[in-house]
């Protein structure tokens, strides 16, 4: 049996089983966007940890080195930000081929620290190792949250609203161009989307600060993939309004452009690195103006959590149900 049988996801369960981490120092181990452990007082100490693989995650020639930093950061940042938690510092390893350019690395780094002063990080360590042909950019990033506004998949519950910030499938509308080598100007915003994503930092602190959201991820694999993560964490169902989802009319025109469709794109695009989170449906618009009026984002009710008998459903434009699947980014199923 070779992992692209089984799949990622299948892979974790088989592995953590191997690992229990199972200990009185972790309130979270394996299976949510962040590790959880006791810091010794109110303050919980998260840690996370991602990497940029070349070919998989990035190609020499469609990103700089300066936004291949920042974005090597910032998607660990999202995990930190999907708890509701801060950043404090990170760690780095590489592994580089022999003919890696000293400037290419240079450049990197500048990302990186411009990355680190924007959410007052501090770039601590890391490692080196040589790589046969592929540079990978692996980080790890610890951070902190107050026990009492930790977030986790978990805790979403019947009755609750389902409510994303900012807007969906631009990072994969701008994939969609950068494979067709298009530089309109119209391009940019989506292509920023894709190669610096920015993490919902703010955002995040003023969610958990309310104390009123009940469950939360960040949206690295896609809208659908991440919200049913959500699901079974919490054992509970859910049904998601199509028409709600927010999505701009420069996504609408790429994905009409590449003969899919907007909803396409906001439900599997992924690396949106958007907070999808629930609340109890009494307190949802309150803490949706409340993250609008302190961070600028809009925040859209999308859905609502329903028992877990009910399932996972997806109501169409024109009012046709039909079942929620998993369309998100999958490791070892396929590529860029
Ligand atoms: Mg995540």
């Amino acid at each position: 049996m070779r992992v692209s049988d089984i799949g990622e996801f299948a892979l974790i369960d088989r592995l953590a089983k191997i690992v229990s981490s199972e200990h009185p120092s972790v309130l979270v181990g394996i299976g949510d966007d962040t590790a959880v452990l006791e810091g010794g007082g109110e303050m919980l100490l998260l840690a996370t940890v991602d990497a940029q693989v070349e070919t998989v995650h990035f190609l020499r020639e469609a990103i700089t080195p300066q936004q291949l930093g920042r974005r090597a950061l910032a998607v660990n940042l999202s995990d930190i930000a999907a708890m509701g938690g801060r950043g404090s510092v990170a760690l780095v390893s590489l592994v580089l081929p022999r003919e890696t350019e000293v400037a290419w690395l240079e450049h990197l780094y500048q990302g990186l620290r411009e990355e680190a002063e924007r959410w007052g990080v501090v770039v601590v360590g890391g490692n080196m190792a040589r790589a046969p042909e592929h540079a990978v950019i692996d980080v790890c990033v610890l951070g902190w949250i107050s026990r009492d506004e930790l977030l986790l998949r978990a805790g979403a519950r019947p009755g609750d609203l389902v409510l994303v910030t900012g807007t969906l499938g631009e990072a994969a509308a701008g994939l969609r161009l950068l494979q067709r080598a298009d530089q309109a100007p119209a391009s940019t915003v989506l292509l920023a989307r894709l190669l610096t994503p920015t993490p919902r930092l703010p955002e995040a602190a003023v969610i958990a600060k309310s104390k009123r959201a009940t469950a939360m991820i960040d949206l690295s694999d896609g809208l659908s993939s991440d919200l049913l993560h959500i699901c079974q964490e919490s054992r509970v169902g859910v049904r998601l309004w199509a028409e709600r989802l927010p999505v701009t009319a420069a996504v609408q025109e790429v994905a009409h452009q590449c003969g899919e469709t907007a909803l396409d794109l906001a439900l599997g695009g992924g690396e949106d690195f958007e907070l999808c989170f629930t609340a109890p449906a009494d307190t949802a618009e309150t803490l949706a103006r409340t993250v609008y009026d302190e961070t600028g984002t809009p925040v859209t009710i999308i859905g609502e959590v329903l028992p877990q008998a009910a399932g996972h459903t997806l109501v169409l434009p024109g009012g046709e149900e039909t079942v929620l699947k998993a369309k998100g980014w999958e490791h070892f199923k396929r590529n860029l």
